[in-house]
């Protein structure tokens, strides 16, 4: 297989077989766009995820965030993928060309960031600006927009969004940040937000949060909720960052796996002096904020299959092998080999023979327990192990045990260095019991 974030082939049949996107090119506002085109970006997408994003995928969780004087400093790694990701105009993929974008169709840039976002920790304080950025573009005035939307959509400018507080994530209309009305019109807010992904960095010049508090004297409940931006520095006539806000970074909060997230605390108005504009109406801001969550839900779901797809296709290729290496075996003893094909609806979305099927096939066919143990002689068990520990306890043998040991060990010697080091513990099976071996 090419490659082992995503495969190429997998992705085209999803994009252009299932999908058949290219009739996107017919709508005028797509009519300068082809396949060619679509499959240009996605091939630069492949190269810069596996030379820039992948390596810094280990080495950035290793580092994480470090909170100093007040500053989050990021994984030093994420500082030059974050530039080759600005220079490569990955932000403005699919901004309107009348807004300096790209104006690609939105598939497309999820395609793309589909490349990207198995390192959902680098990858989110990119996400989060571009969604905070839409929200600017669609409710905000027009001096905000002149004021923000540049920056932002250049990525030299981060965005984040904050609802949750201590006692208030689901039940976000329980909030208690409170907004103080100014004369001029401006306001200024109070309270803690929890859990805010992105939110501080020292790889953005500044940060323009969306945040969700109650004016003063309004409702209780999410209708008396409203959405204001609250810039790190406030800026300045000529737009450049002026002083810096009265807000604080309180802590870093930990987030298995995503280390190199910088998941804030941030503390509002210490000096009751935290500037906040609204954004859109008063009492708007679920319904306002809802544009970036239902853009941020599409964002994890992108992130969840390219999480998956990275841990998945590293052992495909090790099964393959094994199996590759079992019928070699078979064949040697002259037994016939029989590896099951489910059958079903889902049939139809097997490729042409020789090329892999989806997924879900894949995994039935490979996964089919009751032959395949017995075929391949306890070498498919290995890696349903591996993948599964703890939904799947078989107990073996010491000897079976010892065997499936040894099998690993030779899968680890000829791909090691292909992978991260953290990708092969010493003994992956000393969690199995070793009683009896199961009936079947
Ligand atoms: C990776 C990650 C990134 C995040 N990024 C951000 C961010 O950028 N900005 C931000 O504002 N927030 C962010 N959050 C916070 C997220 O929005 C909250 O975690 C979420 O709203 C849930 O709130 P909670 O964690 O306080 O859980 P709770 O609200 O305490 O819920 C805990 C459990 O109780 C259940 N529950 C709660 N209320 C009820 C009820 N009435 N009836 C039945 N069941 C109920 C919930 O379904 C859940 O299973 C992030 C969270 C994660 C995990």
């Amino acid at each position: 297989m090419a490659n082992l974030i995503i495969d190429p082939r997998d992705q085209k049949f999803v994009l252009y077989e299932m999908l058949n996107i290219e009739e996107l090119c017919k709508a005028p506002l797509y009519a300068d766009f082809s396949r060619d085109m679509f499959d240009m970006v996605l091939n630069e997408a492949e190269k810069f995820s596996t030379t820039a994003i992948f390596p810094t995928l280990a080495e950035g969780d290793r580092e994480g965030c470090r909170l100093v004087d007040g500053n989050v400093h990021i994984p030093k790694c994420y500082h030059r993928s974050a530039q080759i990701y600005r220079e490569g105009g990955w932000p403005t993929m699919n901004v309107a060309a009348e807004e300096g974008g790209q104006g690609f169709p939105l598939v497309v840039a999820m395609a793309a960031k589909e490349w990207f976002s198995h390192n959902s920790a680098f990858v989110s304080y990119f996400s989060l600006t571009e969604g905070a950025a839409r929200l600017i573009e669609t409710y905000g005035t027009e001096t905000q927009k002149k004021k923000y939307l540049p920056k932002m959509h250049e990525a030299v400018w981060g965005g984040t969004m904050a609802l949750t507080e201590p006692g208030a994530g689901t039940d976000v209309g329980n909030l208690k940040t409170k907004a103080i009305r100014r004369p001029d019109g401006t306001f200024r807010l109070q309270g803690t937000k929890i859990f805010i992904t992105s939110g501080d960095s020292d790889i953005m010049e500044n940060i323009i949060h969306p945040v969700l508090a109650r004016i003063e004297g309004d409702p209780p409940g999410t209708g008396g909720i409203s959405i204001f931006l609250v810039p790190k520095f406030l800026v300045n006539d000529d737009g450049t960052p002026g002083k810096r806000n009265d807000y604080a970074i309180g802590k870093i909060e930990e987030k298995m796996g995503i280390h190199g997230s910088a998941t804030c605390l941030i503390n509002l108005g210490d000096n009751g002096e935290c500037y906040a504009e609204l954004l859109g109406e008063e009492r708007q801001g679920m319904k306002i904020m809802f544009q970036m969550m239902n853009g941020a839900r599409i964002g994890i779901g992108i992130q969840s299959l390219s999480g998956s797809s990275i841990a998945y296709l590293p052992w495909l290729e090790i099964l393959r092998g094994l199996l590759d290496w079992n019928r070699q075996q078979e064949m040697d003893r002259a037994a016939p080999t029989h590896i099951p094909v489910p059958s079903g609806s889902r049939k139809r979305l097997e490729y042409k023979p020789g090329e892999p099927p989806v997924l879900a096939v894949k995994l039935q066919e490979m996964f089919g327990l009751h032959d395949t143990p017995a075929v391949c002689n306890g070498r498919v068990p290995v890696m349903i192990h591996l993948l599964s520990p703890a939904q799947r306890p078989v107990q073996v043998t010491q000897d079976l045990r010892g065997f499936w040991q040894r099998t690993y060990q030779e899968v680890k010697k000829e791909l090691k260095g292909r992978y991260p080091k953290h990708y092969w513990p010493d003994d992956p099976f000393s969690a199995i019991p070793t009683a009896r071996v199961r009936p079947d």
